[in-house]
């Protein structure tokens, strides 16, 4: 059976937001992305915006509280109710433990965590790139190198939650775009 409770996981820059999109295309739930959700957030200026600003600029993660409110919501909205993909959250240990029981309380649970693997120097490179041409304005090189950080240190640690939980999937995240799709709908069976 197709996972459609899915978890997107990987380093900045390691193509969650755009296979989370196809996959979407392909399985008809939602994406649910915080960094978007943030980025809206800030754009008009809400109270959740102006708390997450100057982290984002920095490259710094969110406070968990946050974030896990922002999760809180938009995962209990009708649409979600069978099935999502989750891109850019959980992020941190406290962040996967709040995940695990908004979806207890919704009666679901998460049924594949698609770990992408790539190569730090790779991503590094795609996010100078994609800086030039999306112009965010914490594609830059300090932050860039704060958010590979804050992957390593706070978000790295996830992969073994999923992995205790049974539901973790490693996929190689080099190659063509349609490549790793065809790798990602392989390990979760759509
Ligand atoms: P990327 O994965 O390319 O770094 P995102 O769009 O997922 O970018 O996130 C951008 C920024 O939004 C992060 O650097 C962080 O400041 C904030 N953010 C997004 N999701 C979370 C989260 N789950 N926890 C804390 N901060 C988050």
């Amino acid at each position: 059976m197709t996972a459609r409770r899915l978890l997107m996981l990987g380093p900045p820059g390691a193509g969650k937001g755009t296979q989370a999109l196809r996959l979407l295309k392909k399985l008809g739930v939602p994406q649910i992305s915080t960094g978007d959700m943030l980025r809206e957030a800030v754009a008009s200026d809400s109270p959740v915006g102006r708390e997450a600003r100057s982290y984002m600029e920095a490259g710094k993660l969110v406070p968990d509280e946050v974030v896990i409110g922002v999760a809180r919501e938009r995962l209990a909205q009708p649409d979600c109710a069978d099935g999502f993909i989750l891109d850019g959250f959980p992020r941190t240990v406290a962040q996967a433990e709040a995940l695990d029981e908004i979806l207890e309380e919704l009666g679901c649970a998460l049924e594949s965590c698609v770990a992408l693997d790539v190569d730090e120097d790779a991503l590094v490179e795609r996010l100078l790139r994609r800086a030039q041409i999306e112009g965010r304005s914490d594609d830059n090189e300090e932050t860039i190198r704060t958010r590979m950080q804050e992957y390593r240190s706070k978000t790295a640690p996830l992969i073994d939650h999923y992995r205790r939980a049974g539901v973790l999937v490693e996929v190689d995240g080099l190659g063509e775009i349609a490549e790793i799709s065809r790798r990602i709908e392989e390990a979760i069976g759509a």
